[in-house]
Order: structure tokens, then C-alpha cells, then sequence
């Protein structure tokens, strides 16, 4: 599958011109699992998490933003473990 992310938040560590996401894999959440799962909870285990309703668009989130020059930041998109 070829895919392409489009983003438009410009301080994530992933976010490249033309407003591309350029991470090999990224988690979307639901707003409440992104708030209540520390940053380890990521794209590199999406298989084994159990998938949830949001409801909504305004209720979901991308877990795998990384603050832009964050230590966390890796080139494959997965948060270092900390
Ligand atoms: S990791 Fe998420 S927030 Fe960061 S550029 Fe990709 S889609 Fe956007």
C-alpha cells in the first residue's frame, strides 16, 4: 500500500514542506487514549492495542507528533522508549 500523509502541523518532528508527514508509520487515536498513554504507546505496537469509536473527528488525535528537535524524535516514526 502506497500511502501518503498529509499534515498541516508544522512543529512535529515528522512534518516536511508541502505539508507531508514523512514518518514510515504513524498511531492515530482517540483524543482520550492519546491523553491517557504515556509517548512508548506508539505506531511500532498499533496491532495489539484495541481499537475504540471517537465519534467524531474533533475527537481524535495523532499520537506519534513529536515535538520538532525532541529527543524522543526517531527516523521510523516510534517514539524512543523512555
Ligand atoms: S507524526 Fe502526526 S503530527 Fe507529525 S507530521 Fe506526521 S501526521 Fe503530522
Amino acid at each position: 500500500m502506497n500511502q501518503h500523509i498529509h499534515c498541516i502541523v508544522n512543529d512535529c518532528h515528522y512534518w516536511q514542506q508541502g505539508n507531508k508527514c514523512v514518518a514510515s508509520e504513524i498511531l492515530v487515536s482517540t483524543d482520550a487514549f492519546g491523553a491517557g498513554r504515556p509517548d512508548r504507546i506508539d505506531a511500532a505496537m498499533a496491532a495489539k492495542l484495541t481499537p475504540a469509536s471517537a465519534g467524531s473527528c474533533m475527537a481524535t488525535c495523532c499520537k506519534t507528533y513529536v515535538s520538532r528537535g525532541s529527543d524522543d524524535a526517531t527516523l521510523d516514526g516510534v517514539k524512543r522508549m523512555s
